[in-house]
């Protein structure tokens, strides 16, 4: 009889699989449960008429999350995923005709802003300072360990971390502070635009998640060679290198527990048990459909669910020398656009759009030279069974319109093919309640500590991963997410 111990992970997202690394490494033996045919949920991919498009993710920053899963697993990185860094992170553009870039260079973009708005350089480089501060004494705490086990709330690790915080950071909010650090309207919005990484709105927010620019701005923003689905393709190959097992097509129906205990999986209808379970399927249906715990699902649901989005893929028959591989198009007023987005949860007439193009970087390789892949995204409400198909139409009417003022030529003319993704599609193909992307937003101060922690309080032997659980959406996040499961893991089983 074999003595390994055994771990099941359900879904074959980015925790998914970076879970699965983790413990194989720790010695489980792994099977890993995907209701979809293919591995990386939302971080996947498509091809439409010679045409590549990344289907969710676009913007790269913290490789060594990636980085440290090849080291543990004693396989050299190069020989599965290569990177870039980039020079320019995004350029953006506004109604006015100020077009910015953002270089990764904090001296070079300091200029930049100096000589197209007025802001002085001193304003920046302080506030890249003060983000690189707070994320050093923050992220350590908050981002690399659980919230919720009493050990660490009273460690005195937290005590330091939260008498470091400055008042900004708790009691105002992400515009409020950023508001009162800058003086040029268009510099405040290129900050507030940060919330949106984890699908949130600045003017709610804390002003905490100023950290977020350090990472982007200071530590920088790479490009995976061949685009994000490199980064799904090599976590999978990692991971078949390791053994685990893969059962794609193959949805779970149930968990199982028995006295207070995670004991397996029901698939197919057939039991499959073993020591662990580790969930990244959203925690809300977790808890709705393998738990059949419905209180528990209330419970998820009292933290607000952070933004959606809508986004267009268009494979263009023209190309942009004035376009970025990441290119931000700014709504005039952005307040009004986030009150629609987590108020009214309405289509916004003039949305703030983000045009990502990888063929930039590749040329020729996402789509046939002189073309362009273009994934058009606009931020959207989550589901809440709004008309789609109307937001949908009302969007694109909205983007071209837009693009047409800034760029001059008639893009409806150059769409040479299409395809849609929205809210209701996300939570279908991903089981991502509402459609939302990042899990819960943080809108509010307490967020960090109202997401779910990464394992069950009620059952044991039961762990949670990815955007919808601690420390939150986003690549970065939910890879720290595994790192911080495996740790709880090591520790249960080594008291065992
Ligand atoms: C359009 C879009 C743009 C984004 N842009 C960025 C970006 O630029 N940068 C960034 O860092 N992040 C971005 N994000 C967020 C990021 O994609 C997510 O936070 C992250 O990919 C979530 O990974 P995950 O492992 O938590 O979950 P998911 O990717 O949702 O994976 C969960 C997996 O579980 C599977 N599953 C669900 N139920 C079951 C079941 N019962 N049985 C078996 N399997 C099941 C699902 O099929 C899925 O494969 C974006 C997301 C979207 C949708």
């Amino acid at each position: 009889m074999s003595h390994t111990k055994k771990a099941i992970v359900i879904g074959a997202g980015i925790a998914g699989l970076a879970s699965a690394i983790r413990l194989s490494v720790q010695g489980f033996e792994v099977s890993v449960f995907e209701k979809n045919n293919y591995p990386g949920g939302k971080l996947s991919e498509f091809k439409l008429d010679g045409f590549q498009f990344d289907a969710g993710p676009s913007l790269f920053t913290q490789p060594e999350n990636i980085e440290e899963l090849f080291s543990l697993a004693g396989e050299p990185i190069e020989e599965f995923f290569q990177y870039q860094s980039l020079p320019i992170s995004f350029k953006y553009f506004y109604d006015d005709g100020t077009v910015i870039n953002a270089y990764t260079n904090n001296q070079a973009f300091a200029e930049e802003l100096e000589s197209k708005t007025g802001e002085k350089k001193e304003r920046l480089l302080t506030y890249l300072e003060g983000s690189k501060k707070l994320y050093q004494n923050i992220a350590g705490l908050f981002l690399n360990n659980s919230l919720h086990q009493i050990k660490t709330l009273f460690s005195p690790g937290v005590a330091k971390a939260i008498a470091t915080l400055r008042r900004k950071y708790l009691f105002k909010s992400m515009h409020e502070l950023n508001a009162a650090h800058f003086t040029q309207p268009h510099t405040i919005q290129i900050f507030d635009r940060f919330a949106t990484y984890n699908g949130s709105n600045p003017f709610q927010a804390p002003g905490m998640l100023s950290l977020i620019p350090h990472l982007e701005l200071n530590q920088g923003t790479f490009y995976p060679k061949g685009g994000m689905i490199s980064i799904t393709n090599a976590l999978y190959k990692l991971a078949l290198k390791k053994g685990i097992r893969f059962h794609f097509s193959e949805p779970i129906e149930r968990i199982i527990v028995n006295e207070n205990k995670a004991v397996g999986v029901v698939v197919n209808r057939k039991n499959i048990f073993a020591n662990i379970v580790v969930s990244n399927m959203d925690v809300y249906f977790t808890y709705q459909r393998l738990l059949l715990d419905h209180s528990s699902a209330t419970e998820v649901l009292k933290q607000e669910r952070s933004s959606s989005a809508l986004i267009f893929y268009w494979g263009m028959d023209h190309s942009f020398p004035e376009l970025e591989l990441h290119n931000i198009f700014f709504t005039k007023d952005y307040q009004a656009e986030f009150e629609s987005l987590f108020k009214s949860k309405k289509a916004y007439a003039d949305p703030t759009i983000y045009v990502n193009i990888t063929c930039k970087i590749e040329p020729g390789l996402q789509a046939p030279m002189g073309k362009e892949n273009w994934f058009v995204m606009v931020n959207a409400p989550a589901n809440m069974g709004q008309d789609w198909l109307q937001f949908r139409a009302q969007y694109r009417a909205a983007i071209i319109e837009k693009l047409h003022k800034i760029l001059g030529v008639d893009l409806e003319a150059m769409i040479q093919v299409e395809e849609v993704l929205d809210p209701v599609i996300i939570e279908s193909r991903t089981d991502s309640y509402m459609g939302s992307l990042y899990g819960t937003s943080s809108n509010s101060k307490m967020a960090a500590f109202l997401r779910h922690p990464n394992f069950s309080k009620k059952i044991k032997n039961l762990y949670f991963v990815g955007g919808s659980v601690h420390p939150g959406g986003g690549i970065p996040l939910c890879l720290k997410s595994a790192s911080i499961m495996s740790k709880m893991v090591a520790k249960d089983f080594k008291e065992k």
